[in-house]
């Protein structure tokens, strides 16, 4: 869906557009395939620079491993993982993903390539915390597979342009931009489909901004409808979807687990 004044959606266009513009991002930023999934885990609510504080504590306990992170205790994995925020929620969280990384793959990230996109999709879903943003992040990322991770920052450029509603389904949205590479090669699409995501992050961080967005210095500007942008509500939208500005949304750590797993889950479900 498009609205009427709006361009084409042309996703290999904007990737084109944006890697003239930045070049290549070279994501994830990571050491090993199984860092790219901590990463991708406690991403969710939090600014990057707070999970690298995370993980820099994790390899200074040599807990960058199945194993090693299997070793921490409760609380000394909840220690080192609390510059990330909702320590506990997220301690819960990678431990669940370990636990099935190690009982389903026997702790090798490369050997979830064996198995069909989709069907490892449908599994890292039944992972406690594991949304549909986080999976596709370690799919795309650390397994290898072709799938389009979709962010807030997809959904605000997206619908600024026209190009979707405010409200369109993940998946869908996934879906659209995964069809403009139908009939290439997986290797291809691997590529594509991670460096779009992490170019469109990059405008979204330093151009397409919640407020005030810098449309007269954007790579992306001729991509606009001549009318300019069609959802100036974007940031409003994202504010009540408690995406965008996470961290002005998230309640107080004196708030009790559960209700910080349900805020936490609802968010992922929003997107
Ligand atoms: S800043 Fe303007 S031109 Fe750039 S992506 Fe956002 S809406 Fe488009």
């Amino acid at each position: 869906m498009t609205t009427p004044q709006a361009q084409p959606f042309r996703p290999r266009k904007i990737l084109a557009r944006l890697l003239r513009a930045f070049g290549t991002q070279r994501w994830w930023p990571a050491r090993t395939p199984f860092e790219v999934c901590v990463g991708a885990v406690l991403t969710q609510n939090t600014a990057w620079k707070n999970v690298e504080r995370a993980i820099a504590a994790l390899r200074e306990a040599r807990a960058l491993t199945p194993h090693g992170l299997r070793a921490l205790s409760r609380s000394a994995l909840a220690r080192r993982l609390r510059p990330a925020g909702y320590f506990n929620v997220k301690e819960r969280r990678l431990r669940a993903f370990v636990a099935f990384l190690t009982d389903e793959f026997g702790g090798a990230v490369a050997r979830m390539r064996q198995i069909e996109t989709h069907a490892l999709r449908r599994r890292l879903l039944e992972v406690h915390g594991i949304g549909r943003e986080t999976a596709d992040s370690i799919l795309g990322y650390a397994v290898g597979k072709p799938i389009f991770v979709v962010d807030a920052y997809t959904r605000r450029i997206f619908s600024r342009h026209g190009w979707i509603r405010d409200d369109e389904d993940y998946d869908t949205l996934r879906a659209r931009v995964e069809r403009a590479w139908a009939g290439l090669s997986a290797q291809r699409r691997v590529r594509d489909f991670n460096e779009l995501h992490a170019l469109l992050v990059a405008v979204g961080k330093d151009y397409c901004r919640p407020r005030a967005p810098r449309c007269a210095v954007c790579p992306l500007r001729a991509m606009l409808p001549s009318s300019g942008i069609l959802a100036p509500t974007a940031a409003r939208h994202e504010r009540k979807a408690g995406v965008g500005r996470p961290q002005e949304r998230t309640p107080s750590h004196s708030r009790s687990g559960r209700r910080l797993e349900g805020f936490l889950r609802h968010s992922e479900r929003s997107l």
